[in-house]
C-alpha cells in the first residue's frame, strides 16, 4: 500500500509547557539533598510525564505532604493558600505557572480587590480554574454552560474572564448570555492565543490531508477542544495517546496521512508515530 506520512510542522508543545519542561530539566540534579515535587501532572501527556519521572521528578497532588523539599508549581498555577502552605512546610518553590495564567491571576486579584464579582468561563474542577479561584478568596462563579448562569448575582458589578483553554465560541456564548442582564460587566478574554491559533492551523491541516492522527492526552481539555473542532473538517481523524493505539485499518492506498499533536505533545512523540506508520507500510 502506498502511503505518505506528513508531520504538522506547526505542532509541538506550547510556550508555557516548553518553559516548564526546561525549568525542570535545569533543576534536576542541582540539589541532590532535596526531592523535586510537582503538584500534579506537569502536562497531560503520559509518556512525557514518565520520562520526567525517570529523570527524578516526583508527583504529589497533596501539597501538605511535601516537606523540606522543592515544590515545582506547574503551568496551571495554584492559589495563594497553596503557596503559603508549601512555604510553611519549608519547601523551596519554583514557579512554572505559565505567564498567561499568571496574568489571569493578577487580573482576578485586582478586580476582586475592587469589589467585583468574578465570573470564570471554564470547568470548575480544572486545576487552572481551581488556582484562579485562589485569587478571589474562592468566591468566584465558574460557568461552563447555560446551566450555571443561575449562580451569578446579576445585580453586582462583575468581571468575566476565561480559563486559558476554553474555546472562543464557548466564551462568546457565555458573554452574550450574561452581558444583556448586567449593568457593569468588564469582559477580559484571556483565552491563550496559542490555542486559538493552533485551532485555525489544525482545521487547515485537517482539510488538506486524507487522514489525521492526532496525539494528545485523553485527560487534557485542550486536546479535546482542539480535536472536536478540527475533526469536523475531516471525518477520518483519530485521537490517540500513543503509538500503540494506531489501527492500520484506518489507512487506504494513496492516503496522505497528517500527524499532529496537542499543546502538550512533544515533537519526539509525533516523529515516533510517523516512523511507526511508515515502518508498517514499507
Ligand atoms: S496553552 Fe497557552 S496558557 Fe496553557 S500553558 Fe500553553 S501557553 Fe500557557
Amino acid at each position: 500500500m502506498n502511503i505518505k506520512v506528513v508531520i504538522d510542522k506547526k505542532s509541538g508543545v506550547c510556550g508555557g509547557v516548553k518553559r516548564a519542561i526546561k525549568m525542570i530539566e535545569k533543576q534536576i540534579g542541582l540539589e541532590p539533598s532535596r526531592d523535586i515535587y510537582v503538584n500534579g501532572e506537569l502536562l497531560h501527556n503520559r509518556l512525557e510525564m514518565e520520562r520526567l519521572i525517570d529523570c527524578g521528578l516526583k508527583v504529589e497532588e497533596d501539597v501538605d505532604r511535601i516537606k523540606d523539599n522543592i515544590l515545582f508549581i506547574r503551568t496551571h498555577g495554584v492559589g495563594k493558600e497553596t503557596q503559603n502552605l508549601a512555604r510553611k512546610n519549608k519547601n523551596r518553590i519554583i514557579d512554572a505557572t505559565c505567564p498567561k495564567v499568571s496574568n489571569s491571576q493578577k487580573i482576578i486579584e485586582e478586580y476582586y480587590s475592587k469589589g467585583y464579582q468574578i465570573i470564570i468561563v471554564g470547568k470548575y474542577y480544572h486545576p487552572e480554574v481551581q488556582g484562579l479561584l485562589g485569587y478571589c478568596n474562592n468566591e468566584g462563579v465558574v460557568v461552563s454552560s447555560e446551566r450555571y448562569i443561575g449562580t451569578i448575582d446579576f445585580a453586582k458589578k462583575s468581571l468575566i474572564i476565561a480559563q486559558t483553554t476554553v474555546s472562543t465560541e464557548r466564551f462568546d456564548e457565555m458573554v452574550n448570555m450574561i452581558s444583556p442582564r448586567m449593568k457593569d460587566l468588564k469582559i477580559v478574554n484571556t483565552i491563550c492565543p496559542f490555542v486559538e491559533k493552533r485551532e485555525k492551523e489544525l482545521i487547515e491541516f485537517a482539510k488538506n490531508h486524507s487522514v489525521i492522527i492526532f496525539i494528545g492526552g485523553t485527560n487534557s481539555s485542550n486536546t479535546k477542544v482542539m480535536f472536536e473542532k478540527f475533526s469536523k473538517f475531516n471525518p477520518r481523524s483519530y485521537l490517540i495517546e500513543n503509538r500503540t493505539e494506531i489501527d492500520f485499518k484506518w489507512f487506504r492506498d494513496g492516503d496522505i496521512v497528517g500527524v499532529s499533536g496537542s499543546a502538550s505533545t512533544p515533537a519526539w512523540q509525533i516523529e515516533e508515530v510517523k516512523k511507526v506508520i511508515e515502518g508498517h507500510f514499507s
